[in-house]
């Protein structure tokens, strides 16, 4: 059935297009193009402009271009020719039986998925159903369960207005808005029934029924689900159910928690999905797990306390908090006026129910836990990184109190990133020549790696110049178009084409604004930034980007701090560039164009972090405090002297907050003032800094291997999907306990 409605989809579009085109129609409905860097460039072909202005989205693209446009394409045997090239590649890798998943994990299988619950999906910019590290890790999950060939299926929201959108007012204060997403023009198709109605499920929402209807995004060999409460039957607050990602209050996010978790699993049943194993990716779809018993109580005829094990069996949850503030809780208030009705389906009393998201059994009057509820009801459960493992056994001792701190069952599996979608296409290339064309599928191999002392220090730095050349002038762009919006005047407009300068040392600083994230660590001292950045023989730069949330003031402060610091140091205004409304594709340009990738958290309060990874795969080099990932990456030799990358500050075990960042600023100047920058500036006669580059190199020999989600998942099978199976990726960074009960 499901095939069927996937080919009408593309059969609608496909009909819009001259037949020798026709194989675009189903490859734009499949988020494969997004990491086949050739498949990119054949959409970009058809029409550059058009291509920017759907916002990189083929569907919406090849609704729009003109139909002459795409006759002349099918008279360019070239064109037709790399077109039929990829659809040939595009069906091997789709219908290919004979994956890494068939051989060493075959008890996974396509009948019974592994069930990916997760909030938010970052699988591209022409999705935009993210809001920041979660989901890019969540997408780049599903890309490499994908090529691996693991059967997994993801489960997550359609917001109809994602996450919001960022624009910088005059004086640099964030003002946030919101714009629709088109979904019948966006990659995904929805889900009917042999009649061509949407199917639907009804669910209890409050005191009111709501119809959700489902959508499918195709990720490779994964399809994602997505749930919308958007339909005229419904009533017009419940519409507004999956309007926004991490928007609303309390009860707009236990509303929305309810869709996903509970709505999920209906959605899996209606589909006629029968998964193994539900893996929560952090806590917000922990209800997924009451309505997982209630369906077996409701098959068994059992009592929930009969069917837990059999639940426990088969869920395991991700958490990705280090505070126990950032964990969703909920009053017992909410709880009844969401969930009245449901624990009775359950067998359960009031109490009883209650008790599931305590912390401490018998403690049912504090609030409700989604964390809690997850640790107590998943076989296993994992931190992001060894540190985030060691963190989280800490905070929830409470709830295993026959346990010490090291024997509380939460371990780690760290996290990593799909490398070719952040590998800019110019190092795929390269690697390509030089690794070897499976370079991406061999990626966890250290051995691959190795082979990038053969590529010589000229080539290398020639591709990342090219590459830091595009992100000044991605930037640029983004900040004349602020500025022309803005109304500025017409010097400062004509001024962003003096901005950034691709011979100088860039350094990128950009995620999510929260306030432990500092990201104006490295103007606190403003003097001694601005004698760094106004160096004439070794000027410095650097590009900020990130979105601060809506609620968060003090996030907002800090923009407006960088803003400002700019906007006081006119003398260096064209070394400091702030890009608006941060994404995916922003992201990309930053990540593959920067020479140095500054992260400097307040320790130990960044589970994993990733952007940093990203940047590996480019040829960049952190420049990180000692937290998440980063802790694993770091190498430094017997003397103390960095190998591929660089360490801020030292953990001096206080809680005074100031007397920390004084520390970490401090160690930052120095590492710029006595290590990066000199490093940096030190050239041979044609220009090419060699002591740079071996540190490049460095970083891609040791980070590349580890911190990819081919790893990942590989670690994912072995450790927590399919406990035991011997992989032959290597499975070097995963720690997991399984856990029977609590
Ligand atoms: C990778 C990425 C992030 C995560 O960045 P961290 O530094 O790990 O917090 C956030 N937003 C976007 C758009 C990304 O691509």
């Amino acid at each position: 059935m499901t095939h069927t409605m996937t080919a009408t989809s593309a059969n609608r579009l496909s009909a819009k297009l001259p037949s020798s085109l026709s194989r675009l129609a189903d490859i734009a409905l499949n988020y494969w193009w997004c990491w086949t860097p050739d498949m990119i460039s054949l959409f970009q072909t058809i029409s550059p402009d058009e291509w920017e202005r759907c916002g990189h989205n083929p569907v919406a693209l090849l609704e729009t271009v003109s139909y002459e446009r795409l006759t002349q394409l099918t008279c360019d045997p070239q064109y037709t020719g790399r077109l039929e090239v990829l659809a040939d590649q595009f069906d091997r890798y789709t219908t290919s039986d004979s994956t890494w998943s068939s051989r060493v994990a075959p008890q996974i299988t396509s009948e019974h998925p592994i069930a990916y619950f997760c909030a938010e999906f970052g699988i591209h910019e022409s999705l935009p159903i993210y809001s920041g590290g979660l989901g890019i890790l969540a997408g780049d999950h599903l890309k490499s369960a994908s090529d691996l060939g693991v059967p997994l299926i993801g489960v997550g929201l359609l917001y109809r207005q994602g996450y919001f959108h960022q624009r910088l007012n005059r004086s640099g204060w964030q003002e946030d808005y919101y714009t629709d997403n088109p979904f019948e023009r966006m990659p995904l198709e929805l889900q009917t029934d042999e009649a061509g109605r949407p199917l639907t499920f009804e669910l209890h929402v409050r005191h009111r029924s709501v119809t959700i209807q489902i959508w499918k995004a195709q990720v490779g060999r994964v399809n994602l689900y997505l749930l919308d409460t958007d339909r005229e039957d419904n009533d017009p607050i419940d519409r507004w159910l999956t309007g926004h990602l991490y928007g609303g209050n309390q009860e707009t996010r236990i509303a929305q928690e309810i869709v996903l978790g509970v709505g999920g699993v209906r959605a899996l049943q209606t589909l006629g999905l029968e998964p193994s194993v539900y893996h929560l990716n952090e806590g917000h779809a922990a209800f997924c797990l009451l309505e997982v018993c209630r369906l077996d109580i409701e098959k068994t005829g059992k009592s929930f306390y009969d069917v837990e094990k059999a639940v426990r069996d088969r869920c395991v949850f991700t958490t990705h908090t280090p505070v126990p503030a950032g964990h969703d809780v909920f009053s017992a208030d909410l709880m009844d006026s969401f969930f009245a009705n449901y624990w009775d389906q359950l067998g359960l009393s009031r109490e009883q129910f209650l008790a599931l998201g305590a912390r401490r059994l018998g403690d049912p009057w504090e609030p409700f836990g989604m964390t809690v509820l997850a640790l107590r009801l998943c076989r296993s459960a994992n931190g992001v990184s060894e540190l985030h493992g060691k963190v989280s056994r800490k905070m929830w001792t409470v709830m295993y109190p026959d346990k010490s701190e090291d024997a509380v069952p939460i371990g780690y599996i760290t996290n990593g990133v799909h490398a070719a979608t952040w590998a800019a296409p110019l190092m795929q290339d390269l690697y390509s020549q030089y690794l070897g064309d499976d370079w991406a599928t061999q990626a966890v191999d250290p051995a691959t790696w190795a082979n990038v002392d053969h590529i010589p220090d000229e080539e290398l730095w020639k591709r990342h110049q090219i590459l830091k050349q595009r992100l000044i002038a991605h930037t640029r762009y983004k900040i004349r178009q602020a500025r022309q919006q803005r109304g500025e005047d017409g010097s400062t407009i004509e001024a962003t084409e003096r901005l950034l300068d691709p011979t100088s040392l860039t350094i990128g600083f950009a995620r999510r604004f929260s306030p432990y994230k500092r990201g104006d660590l490295l103007l606190r001292d403003a003097e001694r930034a601005l004698k760094i950045f106004s160096n004439q023989e070794r000027p410095v730069q650097i590009i900020f980007s990130g979105k601060a949330h809506p609620r968060d003031e003090e996030g907002k402060r800090i923009i407006q701090r960088v803003i400002e610091w700019c906007r006081n140091h006119g003398s260096v205004n064209d070394r400091v560039a702030f890009i608006e409304d941060y994404d995916m594709h922003t992201a990309r340009k930053l990540v593959q164009g920067v020479d140095v990738w500054l992260n400097n958290p307040r320790r130990p309060l960044e589970a994993s972090g990733t952007s940093g990874q990203k940047v590996c795969f480019n040829g960049g080099l952190n420049c990180s405090v000692l937290d998440g990932w980063w802790c694993e990456g770091y190498q430094e030799d017997a003397n103390g002297k960095a190998l591929n990358g660089w360490a801020i500050g030292e953990d001096a075990n206080t809680s005074d907050q100031a007397l920390q960042d004084r520390i970490d600023s401090e160690s930052l100047y120095r590492l710029l003032e006595e290590d990066i920058v000199p490093l940096y500036y030190d050239r041979d006669a044609d220009g090419i800094p060699h002591g740079w580059i071996r540190m490049m190199k460095g970083s891609l020999k040791t980070n590349c291997p580890a911190f990819n989600t081919h790893r990942m998942i590989a670690d994912y099978v072995a450790q927590v999907y399919a406990p035991g199976t011997q992989t032959s990726l290597a499975v070097t960074l995963a720690k997991v306990p399984q856990q029977n009960s609590l």
